[in-house]
């Protein structure tokens, strides 16, 4: 109920990834989401796409309030071995349920075959 901010004082990784991802669009007109991968060591990798599943942007890496990313990364820029969750955020309007899985299909792979 209770819809009071607390602003400045607690800051999580879940709210500097929904700025990030705000920013990722604003500077894709193309973007209709953004892929997100977080990593085991807590940087993030994310990248705007298109309607086509493809990318809409540079590849962006950042670590939620700090200045760069940790050293493991900067070594092995993100490995996909040690990615712990992947998603799209869709921006609004979302689109249909058949393009979303094609494009989650396209862009965040089936690692499993
Ligand atoms: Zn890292």
């Amino acid at each position: 109920m209770a819809t009071q901010e607390d602003p400045g004082t607690k800051r999580n990784a879940e709210i500097g990834e929904q700025a990030m991802i705000e920013a990722i669009l604003e500077g894709s007109p193309e973007g209709i989401g953004v892929a997100v991968i977080r990593l085991d060591c807590g940087c993030r990798k994310m990248a705007a796409v298109n309607k086509d599943g493809e990318p809409a942007s540079k590849i962006i890496m950042y670590r939620d309030q700090a200045e760069s990313i940790c050293p493991q990364c900067q070594e092995d820029n993100g490995d996909f071995m040690r990615v712990t969750e992947q998603f799209i955020h869709w921006a609004a309007p979302e689109p249909d349920i058949t393009t979303k899985t094609a494009i989650e299909a396209k862009v965040l792979g089936t690692q499993a075959h």
